[in-house]
């Protein structure tokens, strides 16, 4: 690229930059500020920089001038085998490419990176990407008296779901139940299949509900996904039954509207049904945060 070319892609970006940056403070401007928007165009707006700032470097020496020079070097190498020492050899740069990790590899913003990267000669070459490996899923038993011992619990499991191994307790939270806890533990797929076969748990005379666990994060305070109450930036409770401005508990109202279908159709000109509280599983926002923890999980 020469300098003008430079220059005015320079300009160009900068512009793009100043566009994006006045666009995410128009949602955060907004009498309802869109958070979750202006996040989702922030991030997409750090992948695009990356992009660009990969776009322009100029790797040295050039992969082509690398490639003929290695075979030119590789001849020599042969004819002067017999009468020179292998110290004298010039040394030939090895290809090292760099990893990228790419912490979601679903992710649209990624996808395009990766499409810039493999249609640019100069950095296919060099730049290699690798998902990070995928974690195990997990199994949740629900509303298990605040009693019960990791030991109780572990036997039930090992004796129903014929385990070999006591299985890992990932965490456990208060149960819907006074007294109650929900324990999460890290499950295989074929521990998954044989919960879905007995999809109760006993212990003692007491039943259990045994089910996959999806790790999805919706805040109690403003019924976003990817976050929870404590890390809420919103001064205002938005309600998840009616998305009206007061807290969920307090709610009067005989509406039911999803806040977050609501304000994407609202916002984002979506057209997506609102008639459901934010919490509902058919709501389109809860299966995209599904879908996306999934692709994360290994089910192999
Ligand atoms: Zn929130
Ligand atoms: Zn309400
Ligand atoms: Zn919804």
């Amino acid at each position: 690229m020469s300098t003008t070319e430079s220059i005015s892609k320079f300009s160009e970006d900068t512009c793009n930059l100043h566009e994006q940056v006045e666009k995410i403070k128009g949602f955060l401007s907004s009498k309802v500020p869109n958070v979750g928007h202006a996040l989702f165009l922030r991030d997409q707006l750090q992948a695009e920089i990356l992009a660009n700032e990969l776009i322009n470097i100029k790797p040295y020496p050039q992969p082509q001038q690398m490639k003929n020079q290695t075979s030119k070097q590789v001849q020599t190498q042969t004819s002067q085998v017999s009468n020179q020492p292998p110290s004298s050899i010039p040394a030939v740069p090895s290809p090292n490419p760099t990893i990228l990790l790419f912490p979601n590899s679903t992710s649209s913003d990624m996808i395009n990176l990766q499409t810039k990267i493999d249609s640019n000669v100069n950095l296919k070459e060099l730049i290699k990407s690798k998902s990070p490996a995928k974690r195990l899923p997990s199994l949740i038993v629900h509303n298990v008296p605040s009693s019960t011992t990791e030991e109780t619990l572990q036997e039930a499991l090992r004796d129903q779901l014929h385990l070999s191994a006591p299985l890992n307790l990932r965490f456990k939270f208060r149960g819907t139940i006074q007294d109650t806890s929900n324990w999460v533990f890290e499950a295989s797929a074929s521990i998954l299949q044989s919960t879905l076969k007995i999809q109760k748990l006993h212990i003692g005379w007491s039943m259990f509900k045994i089910k996959e666990f999806f790790h999805i994060k919706r805040c109690n305070f403003c019924h976003a996904f990817g976050h929870t109450t404590k890390d809420c930036t919103y001064q205002i409770p938005s309600c998840g039954s009616c998305a009206g401005h007061h807290a969920t508990q307090d709610c009067l109202s005989q509406t039911i509207c999803c806040v977050n279908c609501f304000e994407s159709n609202l916002f984002t000109g979506t057209l997506h049904p609102i008639t459901h509280p934010a919490w509902d599983r058919q709501c389109p926002f809860y299966q995209k945060e599904k879908q996306q923890y999934c692709s994360s999980r290994d089910y192999n």
